[in-house]
């Protein structure tokens, strides 16, 4: 069981920038995210695009942001804990409970949502029967490239993660690339790689199919695709990896007792507590008059819950307004030097 004075749900900009002001004031905390990477939507959504509204920086993209704010909570060494969605969060005496998919429990005085959109999910094969081989032989994502080697891999998807994945594998696997369509959604130079390692054998291509079927006992043996022309394929293969990109949902934050509306948790504004004591909900996910879903609206909204967290994880002490300009405290927890 993980012990910290705050769980943050959600690796996104205000996640983040919520943990640093958790820090800042010498709170613990840990953080989980359901994606296999930090950073929201601007690293999931628009890692290229730049953004022309954060203070002070004129111009970052998406990547770039996430990059800042990583480097900004680096001092503190804060434990992220990736692929792993809170399913459960329960009261337990004067702490919450907290439960990820994976097992994984923490016991914290305060929660803090700052789940964006929801959830990201992998959109997923229709076919009910690929449910019993997920992540044995059916995948949403790369992990580990090395378990594919010499193998049979049957890629489906359009876009540049099917494509880039289609060209990285074919260097050590056998690759079939299945795509419902007969163009291609990624970037020109890699159809154009595909398009060549499929003249040269690398790559087996089959356009306007989609899986029908799968079959196997234990792990995936073989796939049966159709065409638009109702013709039908069984292919023998060891891995099947489907990359139909993502689908948001709000998923188990509905069930924790919240009050939710259209999608977002009701926060008051001078804590950005939910109607449970001890939750709060900032950035996209909360609302209030006036919300605006902008990433500086989640920056402020983080910084008053942190402030409010304290009172719960340090019931005896009283929490002390500093400059992070003036006070040695922080910088001392930044790990700079004071003048
Ligand atoms: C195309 C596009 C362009 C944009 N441009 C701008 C712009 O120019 N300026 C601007 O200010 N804003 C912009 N935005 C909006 C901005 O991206 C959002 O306001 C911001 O990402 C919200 O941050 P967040 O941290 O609240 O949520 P998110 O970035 O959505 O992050 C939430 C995270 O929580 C995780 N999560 C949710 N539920 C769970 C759970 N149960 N367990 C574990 N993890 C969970 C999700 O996986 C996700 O990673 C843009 C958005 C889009 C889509």
């Amino acid at each position: 069981m993980n012990k910290t004075d705050a769980l943050i749900i959600g690796a996104g900009p205000t996640g983040l920038f919520t943990a640093h002001q958790l820090k800042l004031i010498g709170l613990d905390c840990e953080i989980v995210d359901n994606l296999d990477k930090i950073g929201g939507q601007c690293i999931e959504l628009y890692p290229d695009k730049p953004i022309y509204d954060i203070p002070a920086v004129p111009e970052c993209t998406g990547e770039e942001l996430t990059n800042n704010l990583i480097n900004q909570i680096k001092p503190f060494n804060i434990k992220t804990h990736l692929g792993e969605r809170v399913d459960e969060v329960k009261k337990d005496g004067d702490n919450w409970f907290v439960k990820t998919n994976l097992g994984k429990t923490f016991l914290t005085p305060n929660v803090i949502i700052a789940g964006g959109v929801g959830s990201f999910e992998p959109r997923k094969f229709s076919p009910k029967e690929c449910e019993k081989f997920e992540n044995k032989s059916i995948f949403y994502s790369v992990k580990d490239k090395t378990i594919f080697e010499g193998k049979t891999v049957s890629i489906f998807g359009g876009g540049d993660s099917a494509l880039d994945w289609a060209v990285e594998l074919s260097k050590s696997c056998k690759v079939n690339l299945i795509h419902r369509r007969d163009d291609f959604r990624g970037a020109q130079a890699t159809v154009d790689k595909v398009h060549e390692l499929a003249k040269s054998g690398k790559i087996n291509l089959f356009t306007k199919y989609q899986l029908t079927n799968v079959s196997g006992k234990d792990n995936l043996e073989s796939i049966e695709i159709k065409h638009d022309n109702k013709d039908i394929k069984t292919i023998k293969t060891d891995f099947a990896l489907g990359f139909f990109g993502l689908i948001m949902q709000l998923g188990p934050i509905a069930d924790w007792g919240l009050n939710i509306d259209k999608k977002t948790v009701a926060v008051d504004t001078e804590k950005f507590e939910t109607n449970q004591k001890g939750i709060y909900a900032v950035g996209d996910i909360c609302s209030y008059p006036g919300k605006l879903k902008l990433i500086l609206s989640g920056f402020h909204e983080g910084a008053l819950a942190a402030r409010a967290c304290f009172k719960l994880a340090r019931p005896n002490e009283k929490y002390r307004f500093e400059f992070t300009t003036s006070s040695k405290t922080i910088k001392d927890r930044l790990g700079v030097k004071s003048d």
